[in-house]
């Protein structure tokens, strides 16, 4: 038997992240994760992230970002326009004094980081290859039975299991869906004309499609988000029906293109629990919300939430108060669903205001993309958006140097 402090189910990026973060906070962590231990292979680009400052500060403060940065592609500028229409707008990091936009990162690389930095840590526990036999809670522990004969008590338990979040199910923590009639294609391509570092995105008919930069100067992930019936046609193409379709749909941006990777397909469902805390079990990032990948911000918002419950783990610890206190776990829930809520919204507004279909619905998306794209103020405040620098931000990433200072 393992008494620690915290137990987190689920070591994607939440779950590695909080544990980094609460490992140098002193307290006693135990990582549950079913599949196996982040790989140290080479980046292969099979998923990728668009990260936004406020996850670039995170990673700083972390001492994992010049690694992560050496295999990511900084993006320096971006191109959004409708395909058929004159609706386009465009940002470049020179506009906003900035050295970049945005990055774009491999998953299992900032895994990766994160994992090796746990492992300078005596306090953290991870158990790979693991499934929970048992969750039970009682009024001043949680007790966790895993099939490797492994029975942890802690005071707290996170939930940071993703989309399909067992801890969500058990604790009964209500959930609000709706399918977005979306499956969204990944896959990484090779394009005859270099990206010079612009992330690009058409809106189609049926949905947006991005090209995200990576390193090699002629290399893109795409993500190609379609209504379901289009992407399972997509799907089924053979590799040159579906690079001649890339490169029709992408209206040759990049000229022709090449598949270098399997494509995978992700089917979008909005979620969202209406509960995010139970006595001493809390969710975080994907197990408590998903979105759209339009905007490219569901792992930065997460990255948010693990940060912002740090935060006030850490400020009850300095008052030497349980870390597992209703009211800091309600405000943690009232912090954080209220970020949610917010990019829940704007990516429905984005995702309903590019699919209306009508001739008139188009010419107002034009004048407005047209009309904002000349209004400098207004681009910034869109962009300070984008770039995670507005909203209530925890203190670990608030101010964190000049890219942040500069920002309106
Ligand atoms: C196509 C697509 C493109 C995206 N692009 C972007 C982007 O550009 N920028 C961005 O910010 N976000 C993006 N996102 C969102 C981003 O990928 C997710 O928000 C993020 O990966 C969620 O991280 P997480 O740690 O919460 O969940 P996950 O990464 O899903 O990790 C959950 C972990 O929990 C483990 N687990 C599950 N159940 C159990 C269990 N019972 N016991 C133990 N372990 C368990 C899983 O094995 C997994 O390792 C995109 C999403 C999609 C689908």
């Amino acid at each position: 038997m393992q008494n620690t402090d915290i137990t987190i189910v689920g070591g994607g990026s939440a779950g590695l992240t909080l544990a980094l973060l609460l490992a140098r906070q002193q307290l006693r962590v135990v990582l549950v994760e079913q599949g196996p231990a982040p790989s140290a292979a080479a980046p292969a680009y099979n998923r990728v992230s668009a990260l936004n400052m406020a996850s670039r500060s995170l990673f700083q403060q972390l001492g994992i970002w010049p690694q992560l940065l050496a295999g990511a592609a900084a993006y320096t500028t971006m191109q959004v326009w409708e395909a058929d229409s004159f609706a386009k707008i465009g940002f470049s990091a020179e506009q906003q004094q900035l050295e970049a936009l945005g990055y774009i990162c491999d998953n299992e690389h900032i895994r990766q980081l994160l994992y090796s930095q746990l492992q300078q840590y005596s306090n953290v526990q991870c158990y790979f290859n693991v499934a929970i036999s048992q969750l039970k809670q009682g009024e001043r522990e949680v007790m966790l039975q895993l099939d490797n004969n492994e029975l942890v008590l802690s005071q707290l338990l996170v939930g940071a299991d993703g989309v399909n979040s067992f801890v969500r199910q058990h604790m009964q923590l209500p959930l609000t869906h709706w399918d977005y009639q979306h499956t969204a294609i990944v896959a990484k391509i090779r394009c005859t004309e270099p990206h010079q570092l612009s992330a690009r995105q058409v809106f189609l008919p049926s949905g947006p499609l991005a090209l995200l930069p990576l390193p090699e100067p002629d290399v893109c992930s795409i993500v190609w988000s379609a209504e379901t019936a289009e992407a399972k046609r997509l799907m089924a193409l053979d590799n040159t029906a579906f690079e001649q379709a890339l490169c029709a749909a992408s209206q040759a941006v990049l000229g022709p293109v090449k598949l270098q990777s399997e494509r995978q397909a992700f089917g979008l469902t909005m979620r969202y629990a209406s509960s995010w805390q139970r006595g001493r079990v809390v969710l975080v990032a994907d197990a408590a919300h998903s979105i759209h990948p339009l905007a490219g911000q569901g792992m930065n918002l997460g990255l948010m939430d693990v940060t912002a419950l740090a935060q006030l783990i850490g400020e009850q610890q300095a008052l030497a108060e349980d870390i597992a206190a209703t009211a800091m776990l309600r405000r943690y829930e009232r912090w954080r669903k209220a970020e949610a809520q917010s990019m829940i919204v704007a990516m429905e507004a984005f995702k309903r205001g590019f699919s209306a279909k009508p001739a008139l619905a188009k010419l107002l998306r034009g004048l407005g993309l047209a009309a904002v794209d000349q209004l400098p103020l207004i681009k910034q405040q869109l962009m300070a958006y984008a770039l995670g620098l507005k909203g209530d931000l925890p203190e670990l990433v608030k101010n964190q140097g000049a890219v942040v200072d500069s920002l309106p």
